[in-house]
């Protein structure tokens, strides 16, 4: 690969900094810069236009949630704003708990106010007076710097009551989650912000008209509310600059693994992930082989050396079978075993299933007692054939998100890397090193 000009001018190559145009740049906890940079210039033109300009404008934007699904957040906002109620709510997501993800807490400590803008103006166009920030208790600057841009915004008058004099009136809590992993699945974290255990409800009834405390909430990930102010400001048409057809704007990831340059990029849609790796990564660490890729978490998907032209966005990786997910890139080299990445996968789930539904509390735990078993060497073929048959299962009868993307990997692994999964099983061989095979007397 030929070396451009310079490595930040490399790592910058293919980068569209939309979102992360001010982190890095202005001082995080000074609000003075955030407006000195364009801050709140969004708030200021919606309440001009008003709160329907701003859900059209959404809408034409066509942007998708950032949090892995990529539903339509115009057509989410128009569910709340439609719905007949005395009162509504914002909720961000931003209990970012996915192995390997860690963009939206780049935007929370770089650039908090930009996400205080992003819910207010979701609570003007669907008429919401109250946000909560749900965010991983882990992440004590975040929580730091947003407490300190929330109390900035009260001061300024871009929280509270009547709003740059417009009548509307809005504030924002924070609200910490204790570790588990299932409360970011916006209908457990509903029930966790209720003070109540946080397992999943019954969908639907669906947030946008049956939230928290039964009102309609409109519950947004961190990234898809930071992509309100500027859409505001510079237009729908001008977010459809970016990306492709069907998946427009930029999106955040997480590169990491084994790769030379990691970090958190932004890239418009469209791009294709070699150039990810190749040029953004500056290749994988130590000119070894790529062996593959997990893409959007361990619940995504496993990419192939083979499918890294696909372009990543959200039709093109339809079609192998994967997703942007939750905004992650997992760099695995020839050194890395698969057999050992899927126990570590499947140790996760089992420990973070929530235990309400039997075929994920007990598939999580079968999957990780199998997959253990081959790593030392004790597994035979038909195991194989028991994990097909235990993921096919989960993905068809688990409640929720959590059971139904736990074994994707795994099973994407049994297909692309089967062949390794026999070496352990038949000849007790672990290419990479890493298993340690026991003794059979
Ligand atoms: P989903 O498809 O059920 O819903 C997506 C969003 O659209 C939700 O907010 C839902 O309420 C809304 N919605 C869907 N249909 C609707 C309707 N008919 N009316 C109104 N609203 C509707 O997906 P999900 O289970 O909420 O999320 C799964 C995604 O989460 C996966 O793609 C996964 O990649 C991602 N994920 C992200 C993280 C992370 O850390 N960001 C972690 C784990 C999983
Ligand atoms: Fe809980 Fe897993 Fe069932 Fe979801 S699928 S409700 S996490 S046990």
């Amino acid at each position: 690969v030929t070396l451009k000009e310079t490595r930040a001018e490399r790592v910058l190559s293919i980068q569209e900094r939309v979102l992360l145009k001010r982190v890095g740049v202005i001082n995080p906890e000074s609000i003075e810069e955030y407006i000195a940079e364009d801050g709140y210039m969004a708030l200021e033109k919606a309440i001009e236009n008003g709160p329907e300009w701003v859900l059209e404008e959404v809408k034409a934007s066509e942007l998708r949630g950032r949090g892995g699904a990529g539903f339509p957040t115009g057509k989410k906002w128009e569910f709340t704003a439609r719905a007949k109620s005395d009162l509504k709510y914002v909720i961000c997501n931003a209990d970012e708990g996915e192995p390997g993800t860690f963009k939206d807490r780049v935007i929370m400590e770089g650039d908090p106010n930009l996400l205080i803008e992003g819910m207010v103006l979701a609570g003007y166009a669907t008429g919401a007076n109250y946000g909560y920030i749900y965010i991983r208790g882990e992440y004590d600057l975040s929580i730091k710097r947003l407490q300190k841009a929330i109390e900035q915004a009260r001061s300024y008058g871009f929280l509270g009551e009547n709003i740059l004099g417009s009548g509307f009136n809005f504030d924002i809590e924070i609200k910490k989650g204790a570790g588990a992993y299932i409360c970011g699945e916006e209908t457990a974290l509903i029930e966790s912000i209720e003070g109540k255990r946080g397992e999943p409800r019954k969908k639907p009834p669906y947030p946008p008209t049956y939230g928290l405390w039964g009102k309609p909430t409109v519950i947004n990930n961190v990234e898809t509310l930071a992509n309100i102010p500027p859409i505001v400001v510079n237009g729908a048409e001008w977010f459809k600059k970016f990306g492709v057809p069907g998946s427009y704007g930029t999106k955040l990831f997480s590169l990491m693994g084994d790769v030379n340059y990691k970090g958190v990029i932004e890239i418009p849609f469209g791009e294709k992930l070699s150039s990810i790796i190749n040029d953004v990564g500056f290749g994988v660490k130590g000119g070894k082989k790529l062996k593959g890729v997990i893409l959007g978490g361990v619940s995504g998907s496993l990419i192939t050396p083979a499918e890294l032209d696909t372009p990543v966005d959200f039709n093109s990786l339809a079609k192998i079978e994967a997703g942007p997910g939750s905004g992650s890139i997992v760099v695995l080299s020839e050194d890395r075993c698969i057999v050992d990445i899927a126990k570590n996968i499947a140790y996760f789930f089992r420990h973070e299933s929530c235990g309400k539904c039997t075929p994920c509390r007990v598939g999580t735990e079968e999957m990780y007692k199998i997959i253990d078993y081959i790593s030392r060497g004790l597994g035979e073929e038909s195991d194989l054939t028991r994990l097909e048959k235990l993921s096919t299962s989960m993905k068809l009868t688990s409640f929720c998100g959590l059971g139904q993307t736990a074994p994707n990997i795994i099973a994407q692994s049994l297909v692309k890397y089967r062949d390794e999964w026999l070496e352990h099983i038949k000849e007790r061989k672990c290419k990479a090193n890493v298993c340690e095979f026991e003794e059979i007397t």
